[in-house]
C-alpha cells in the first residue's frame, strides 16, 4: 500500500443492534447490543482487492454495507477517496453510488424477476441519469458483452438463466455506472465450484481492465487467495489477521487463521499442518467472551505460569472448562461409581491419569467432581478463576509481524515470558478499550 491517501480507508468502524431481548430486560433499559463491527480498520488503494474472510456471524457483510452506507454505522469513519462519507447527506450519498457499487451473494433473489435483463441494467443507468436513447441500448449491449454474455440475452427475464448467468447480470448491473469500488459479497459462494471459477476470473479480469477496487467476502479462505492483495480475517466483529495471501498462507500466525486454512478440502502445498477442529460454535455477539474473543475455542490458549503444564495436558483442562461451560458432558451415560466415573471423564476428555503438576492436579480433580455431580457452571467457574490466562482477560491487539499484522498475545512481546499480572499492550493501548484490536 502506497503512502498517500487509499481509495477507501476505514477507522474504527462500529455497527450495533439491538438484540431482541425479552419484554422484561426491555422495560428495565436492559437490552444488550449484538456487536456484529467492533471497531475494525483498514485500507484499500484503488484497483486492489481485500479479502474480508471468516466464519457466519462475524460481521463481514455488516461491514460491506456499512462502508456503503446502506446501514448506518454506529461509529467510526469511512474515508472514500479522502472524503468521510459517514458525514453525507442523501443526495450526496445518492451521487456516491454512482462510484460504489455491490454484487449480492444470491443473484436469484437480487435480480427483479418480473424485468427484462435490459431493463435491470438499464435501471442503474435511469437512477444516475447516464446514457439515454440509441446510446443506452448500445452501452447495455456492451456491458453484457462485458460480462460474457450477448445481445439477445437483453430481452429475457431472470428466470431463463443459470446461476453463473444471473451473477453476470448482477456483475453488469454493478459495471453500469463505471464505479471505482464494489462490495463483492459473497458472490461465489451460491454457485457451483466449475462456476465459481468463471467468475473469479471475470471479476479479476474486470479489475484489470477497469482498475476498480474490491472488498471481496468470503467464508473459504481459499476462495480469496488468488484475487486479493490483502487479506484480513475476521472473528466476532474483530480483525484476527491483515496481510498479504503470501504472508497469511506460509504460515499463518492467528490460531484461527490457521484453523480456517487446515479447513480447506486441499490445502495449499505451502500448508504443511495437521487439519485443526475447533470446538462448539462461534460465541453470540450478544454476549460475546472475554479477553481474547477466540479464547473459547483456540487450540493454543497461553497456560497459566502458576502452573507447570505440558501442551497436551493443558489443551485437555482447556475442553473440559469449555465442555463445561456447553454443559456437553452427558454424565449420566456414565453407569459407574465415583472413581469408575472419574476415569471414564479423564478417558472422555483425553485428560491423563494424573496430571504433571499435583495442584493442578487437585483443582481438575474437584472440577471433575463438579461435573460428576451436574454442577457445571460451578465446574467452569473453579477452572476459570484457578487458571488465569491473560487470552481470558486481556484482548490483544492488532500489531505488527515480520508477516502482516495480527491480534494475539503469542506475537505480543509482553506475553512472551507468560501471563503477567495486568499486562499491556505496548502501544498503551489499555487492554478491552473500545479502539483496541483494529489498528
Ligand atoms: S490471544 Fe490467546 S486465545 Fe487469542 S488467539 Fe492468541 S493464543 Fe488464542
Amino acid at each position: 500500500m502506497s503512502g498517500s491517501e487509499p481509495l477507501l480507508r476505514v477507522e474504527g468502524l462500529e455497527k450495533y443492534y439491538e438484540s431482541e431481548s425479552d419484554f422484561i430486560d426491555r422495560l428495565l433499559g436492559r437490552q444488550k447490543k449484538v456487536k456484529a463491527v467492533d471497531g475494525v480498520s483498514f485500507e484499500i488503494e484503488a484497483g486492489e482487492t481485500l479479502g474480508l474472510v471468516g466464519e457466519s456471524g462475524c460481521g463481514k457483510s455488516s461491514i460491506g454495507r456499512s462502508i456503503l452506507q446502506l446501514r448506518e454505522p454506529t461509529a467510526g469513519s469511512v474515508y472514500f477517496k479522502g472524503e468521510d462519507i459517514t458525514a453525507f447527506s442523501d443526495r450526496e450519498l445518492r451521487d456516491l453510488r454512482k462510484e460504489m457499487q455491490i454484487i449480492f451473494q444470491n443473484p436469484q433473489s437480487s435480480l427483479n424477476p418480473r424485468l427484462t435483463v435490459n431493463d435491470i441494467i438499464g435501471e442503474a443507468l435511469d437512477i444516475h441519469g447516464i446514457e439515454g436513447g440509441v446510446s443506452r441500448d448500445a452501452r447495455i449491449k456492451e456491458l453484457l458483452d462485458r460480462v460474457g454474455l450477448n445481445a439477445s440475452h437483453a430481452n429475457r427475464y431472470p428466470h431463463e438463466f443459470s446461476g453463473g448467468q444471473l451473477q453476470r447480470i448482477g456483475i453488469a448491473r454493478a459495471l453500469a455506472v463505471d464505479p471505482d469500488f464494489i462490495v463483492c459479497d459473497e458472490p461465489v459462494s451460491a454457485l457451483d465450484v466449475s462456476v465459481q471459477a468463471q467468475i473469479l476470473n471475470l471479476l479479476e479480469d474486470l479489475q484489470d481492465e477497469l482498475g476498480i477496487a474490491y472488498l471481496f467476502i468470503a467464508h473459504d479462505l481459499s476462495v480469496v487467495e488468488h484475487i486479493a492483495d490483502e487479506i484480513a480475517v475476521m472473528y466476532l466483529g474483530k480483525m484476527a489477521e491483515i496481510g498479504t495471501p503470501e504472508e497469511l498462507f506460509a504460515p499463518p500466525q492467528h490460531p484461527y487463521t490457521e484453523a480456517l486454512l487446515s479447513a480447506i478440502p486441499e490445502p495449499d502445498p505451502l500448508w504443511e499442518g495437521d487439519r485443526i477442529l475447533l470446538e462448539g460454535s462461534v460465541p453470540s455477539p450478544i454476549d460475546p467472551p472475554s479477553g481474547c474473543k477466540f479464547h473459547t475455542r483456540c487450540p493454543r490458549v497461553i497456560p497459566p505460569s502458576d502452573y507447570e503444564f505440558e501442551q497436551a495436558e493443558w489443551r485437555a483442562v482447556m475442553s473440559l472448562r469449555h465442555r463445561a461451560r456447553e454443559e456437553d458432558i452427558a454424565v449420566e451415560t456414565f453407569d459407574a461409581g465415583e472413581s469408575a466415573l472419574m476415569g471414564a471423564l479423564r478417558e472422555e476428555l483425553d485428560l491423563p491419569s494424573t496430571l504433571s503438576d499435583p495442584e493442578a492436579e487437585e483443582v481438575v480433580q474437584e472440577a471433575l467432581r463438579l461435573v460428576a455431580d451436574e454442577e457445571f457452571e460451578h465446574a467452569e467457574r473453579v477452572l476459570d478463576e484457578t487458571f488465569d490466562t491473560p487470552c481470558s482477560t486481556d484482548e490483544p491487539v492488532l500489531r505488527q509481524t515480520d508477516a502482516g499484522r495480527v491480534a494475539c498475545h503469542l506475537f505480543d512481546p509482553a506475553y512472551e515470558a507468560g501471563p503477567t499480572e495486568g499486562a499491556a499492550p505496548d502501544d498503551g493501548t489499555a487492554p478491552g478499550s473500545a479502539a483496541s484490536g483494529d489498528d
